[in-house]
C-alpha cells in the first residue's frame, strides 16, 4: 500500500517498538534545490504516536536498568555505525535540506557522530551530591533516575545533528524516546533507524515517528505518558508547545530561535573577523539558530568594514549543493524563501541599502536547479534598529550591518530584541571584551570566533530564545529525575 505512487520516489516508514512500519497517509518532501518531489513522509497522528508512546514504554524497565557503561557501549557503537555510512548520510542531508554536500560531510554528520560519542564519554563521569549532618545523625545524599519517555521534535536546519543532540543524552540517561523530526527533513533519521538494531538499541528504546506538527507533534506533546518535552524550533511553536502541554506539568527544554548580534569595536583585527563573520551571518544558507543577523561596527571602521565585508561575501558561492566548491545551497522550502526575500523587499521599502544580493547581483544556475529555492547572501546597510529586519528573525543568508559609536550604546541597542541567543563580540581590549559579555542578554557570547563549542557546557538562550539549556550536565539534569534521600543512623 505504500508504493501506490511513482515508484521513484523515497517512500519513509515509522519505527516504532524495532520495526518500520507503514503509515496510511503520507506527506510530499520536496529537494529544495530542484523543487521536485522525491520523497514520502508519513503523515502520523495520534494512532502512530500512541503506538510508539507504548513500545518506549514497553522498552523502560529493560533499558532504564542497563548500566551507564552497557549504555555506552552502544551508543558508541551506533556512533561507528553512522560514520561508517558518514557519506550517505551527508548526501542524503544535502538532498533533503538543500545544504551544501561540503557543509553536510563536514558538520552536520560528524556532529551526529560526536553527539553519541560525548555521551556515551559523559554519562560515565557524573557523581550525586552527599551532605553530612553529624549532629543529627545523618547524611543526605541525591540519586538520579532516568524520567520514562522522553518526546523529542527537531527543525528542518541541522536535521540529524539536532536530533541526535537529543537521542543521545535521552538514551544515554536510560529513558526511551518518541522522536518527532521536521516533515521537511526525515530522511537521515529514518536512515538512522536502520542501524539501531545492529548497534544493539533494543527494540522500542528508539521509536520515530514522522509527520507533521499539528498532527504527530501535538500529538505527542499532550500524550500524558510522556512527562518531558526536548523541543528545538521556532518560538512561535514552543508558545504552543507550552499551552498544549500545561495540562500535564510536564517538564520541557526549549531551544528557539535568536536575533544574534555581532558587536565589532575598531580595534577588532579585521582580517579575522570579515571571513568569520561572513561565515557566521551566511553558513548553511543562514539557517541556523546562531547565525549572525545584526552586524554594529564602531563608526571609525565602518565604512571600511563594508567594503571588505560586502568583497567577501560576494566570494560566496551560490548553487547547487551536491558540488562541493559551492558555498551557499538552497532554502528549505518555496515558502521559506518566499518569506526571506519579502524581508529584503521590506527593508528597501523602509529605505535601507541592499549592498549585494537579492535583487542586485545575478543569480546563474545550473539548468537543474532553475526551480531551486535559492538565493544570494545578501548585505543590508542604512537600516533602522526598530525595522523588522533588525527584530525578527529571518532564518536566511541577510545580515543587517549599522554603525554604533559608544560601548553603553552598543550593548543597549545589541540587547534591543526579544530573543537572547547568541552574540559575538570583535576587540583586542580584554577588559572591554568581560565587560560587554558580562552585560549582554545572551546565552552564549563568543569572542574573536564563532561557533566554537565545548559540548561540556551549558548551550542554551535567553528571553523567546527558549528555556533550560542542553550540555553535558544540563542534559544530564534535564533528562534524569534527581531524589534526596536521607538516612539517620
Ligand atoms: P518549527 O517550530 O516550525 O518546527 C520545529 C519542529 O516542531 C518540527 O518538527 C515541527 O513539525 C514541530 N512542530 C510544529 N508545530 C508543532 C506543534 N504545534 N506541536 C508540536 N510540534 C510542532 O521550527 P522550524 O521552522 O522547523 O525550525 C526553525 C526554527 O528553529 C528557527 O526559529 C530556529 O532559530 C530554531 N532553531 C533553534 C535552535 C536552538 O538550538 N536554539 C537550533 C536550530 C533551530
Amino acid at each position: 500500500p505504500t508504493m501506490a505512487h511513482s515508484k521513484a520516489l523515497l517512500v519513509l516508514e515509522n519505527f516504532i517498538g524495532g520495526k518500520f512500519v507503514p503509515c496510511s497517509s503520507y506527506i510530499d518532501s520536496y529537494n529544495p534545490s530542484t523543487g521536485d518531489v522525491y520523497c514520502r513522509v508519513p503523515d502520523s497522528g495520534k494512532e502512530e504516536v500512541e503506538a510508539a508512546v507504548k513500545a518506549a514504554k514497553d522498552a523502560f524497565p529493560i533499558w532504564s536498568s542497563k548500566s551507564p557503561l552497557e549504555r555506552s557501549q552502544i551508543l558508541n557503537k551506533l556512533a561507528d555505525l553512522i560514520e561508517h555510512d558518514l557519506e550517505a548520510f551527508a548526501q542524503a542531508e544535502s538532498k533533503d535540506q538543500g545544504k551544501t554536500i561540503t557543509f553536510a560531510r563536514t558538520v552536520d554528520i560528524p556532529r551526529a557522530v560526536h553527539n553519541f560519542r560525548f555521551f556515551a564519554s559523559s554519562i560515565l563521569h557524573h557523581v550525586t551530591e552527599c551532605t553530612e549532618m553529624p549532629t543529627m545523625g545523618c547524611v543526605h545524599y541525591t540519586s538520579r533516575a532516568p524520567v520514562g519517555v522522553a518526546g523529542l521534535i527537531s527543525p528542518w536546519n541541522l536535521p540529524l545533528y539536532l536530533l541526535t543532540w537529543k537521542i543521545a543524552p535521552a538514551i544515554a540517561c536510560g529513558n526511551t524516546v518518541v522522536a518527532k523530526p521536521s516533515e521537511m527533513t526525515s530522511v537521515t533519521a529514518w536512515m538512522m533507524c536502520k542501524l539501531l538494531e545492529k548497534a544493539g538499541v533494543p527494540p522500542g528504546v528508539v521509536n520515530v515517528v514522522f509527520g507533521t506538527g499539528a498532527k504527530a507533534g501535538e500529538a505527542l506533546v499532550c500524550h500524558p505518558d510522556v512527562p518531558l518535552i526536548s523541543f528545538t524550533g521556532s518560538t512561535l511553536t514552543a508558545q504552543r508547545i507550552t499551552e498544549k502541554s500545561a495540562p500535564h506539568c510536564k517538564r520541557l527544554s526549549l531551544e528557539l530561535g535568536g536575533k544574534n548580534p555581532a558587536i565589532i569595536f575598531d580595534d577588532a583585527d579585521l582580517s579575522q573577523c570579515i571571513p568569520t563573520t561572513v561565515r557566521s551571518s551566511f553558513a548553511n544558507q543562514g539557517e541556523i539558530c546562531l547565525c549572525t543577523s545584526r552586524i554594529f561596527v564602531q563608526r571609525g571602521i565602518y565604512s571600511e568594514f563594508l567594503k571588505s565585508f560586502v568583497a567577501e561575501a560576494k566570494k560566496w558561492k551560490t548553487g547547487n549543493p551536491s558540488d562541493p566548491t559551492i558555498d551557499v545551497g538552497a532554502l528549505i522550502s518555496k515558502e521559506h524563501l518566499e518569506k526571506v526575500r519579502n524581508y529584503v523587499k521590506r527593508a528597501q521599502a523602509e529605505g535601507a541599502r541592499v549592498l549585494c544580493g537579492e535583487g542586485v547581483d545575478p543569480l546563474a544556475l545550473p539548468p537543474v536547479n532553475q526551480k531551486g529555492y535559492f538565493m544570494l547572501p545578501t548585505v543590508i546597510a542604512e537600516v533602522k534598529d526598530e525595522s523588522c529586519c533588525m527584530q525578527e528573525e529571518i532564518f536566511g543568508p541577510v545580515t543587517c550591518v549599522v554603525a554604533f559609536d559608544t560601548e553603553e550604546e552598543v550593548i543597549k541597542r545589541a540587547n534591543g530584541v526579544k530573543y537572547g541567543l547568541a552574540a559575538t563580540v570583535w576587540s583586542g581590549n580584554v577588559g572591554r571584551v568581560h565587560r560587554v559579555a558580562h552585560r549582554l542578554q545572551s546565552g552564549l557570547v563568543w569572542t574573536n570566533c564563532w561557533l566554537v563549542r565545548d559540548l561540556n557546557l551549558p548551550f542554551g538562550g535567553m528571553k523567546a530564545s527558549g528555556i533550560g539549556r542542553e550540555g553535558a550536565k544540563d542534559s544530564y539534569e534535564f533528562f534524569t529525575e534527581v531524589k534526596t534521600i536521607t538516612i539517620k543512623h
